[in-house]
């Protein structure tokens, strides 16, 4: 099925998130000379939809980000490569943890994108990261409205990204709403103390979007810091809690 927009504000969409794709969130920013493209979903099927709903939007090139090293969020990086696309900006960690977990990952989308599971067909090869973004943030201008890319330290996992502009913030799987947080690559102190931060970021950003799910505001940080440090779940990270 086609990807729709929600317009966040003026020239700043995500998808709407749909659950034959997990959720996964994708976000559009464009400016007067160039887009900003926030993940690339699964494989190539679903980055040749998301794609197709940003040339629905823009013509402009493009440029991407990668919100962490997990396959929902890079795995459509090829067909963004293959549209134009140079720059790949990523969490240096995160480029690591692609380089390093990329192929096994691929048994992850062997439902959804049997091509890409099997690392044959057109589009299917792993774009790794071109642009790092390290401990400094990286300013990109678009053209009239400039990205903000910064870490805020080790969360959801070791290369968390995140994208501000212009009061949204892209966070990635830092924030799931609609689903449960995953805990196989986090920091469990590090992601708590990254949500209480964040809580107190509504006056820069008062919409906030996560990796999965409907947009949410810096009360869902704070709400989502309670939860974990209230529930069950391993008290060091590297072991699965949630679903
Ligand atoms: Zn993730």
């Amino acid at each position: 099925m086609g990807q729709e927009w929600q317009e966040l504000r003026g020239g700043i969409l995500v998808t709407a998130a749909t659950a034959d794709r997990a959720l996964v969130n994708t976000g559009l920013v464009v400016g007067l000379r160039r887009a900003l493209v926030i993940d690339t979903g699964c494989g190539p099927r679903h980055g040749a939809e998301l794609l197709a709903a940003v040339r629905r939007v823009t013509p402009l090139p493009l440029v991407v980000a990668n919100t962490h090293a997990h396959w929902d969020h890079f795995f459509g990086n090829a067909v963004f490569k293959n549209d134009g696309a140079t720059q790949f900006w990523a969490h240096a960690t995160a480029a690591r943890g692609m380089a390093a977990t990329g192929e096994a990952q691929r048994q992850e989308v062997a439902g959804v994108e049997p091509g890409m599971a099997a690392g044959e067909g057109p589009l299917t090869e792993l774009v790794p990261p071109t642009c790092l973004v390290g401990a400094d943030p990286a300013v990109l201008d678009l053209g009239g409205v400039s990205a903000t890319l910064f870490t805020m330290g080790p969360a959801h996992t070791g290369g968390d990204l995140m994208v501000g502009v212009e009061g949204v913030l892209f966070a990635g799987d830092v924030l799931e709403e609609g689903a449960e947080p995953q805990f196989g690559d986090a920091d469990r102190a590090g992601w708590i103390r990254v949500l209480r931060t964040l809580s107190g970021m509504g006056a820069e950003y008062p919409q906030m979007v996560p990796g999965h799910g409907k947009p949410v505001t810096a009360a869902f940080a704070a709400h989502m810091a309670d939860s974990m440090e209230a529930g069950p779940g391993p008290a060091r990270p590297g072991l699965e809690w949630g679903q």
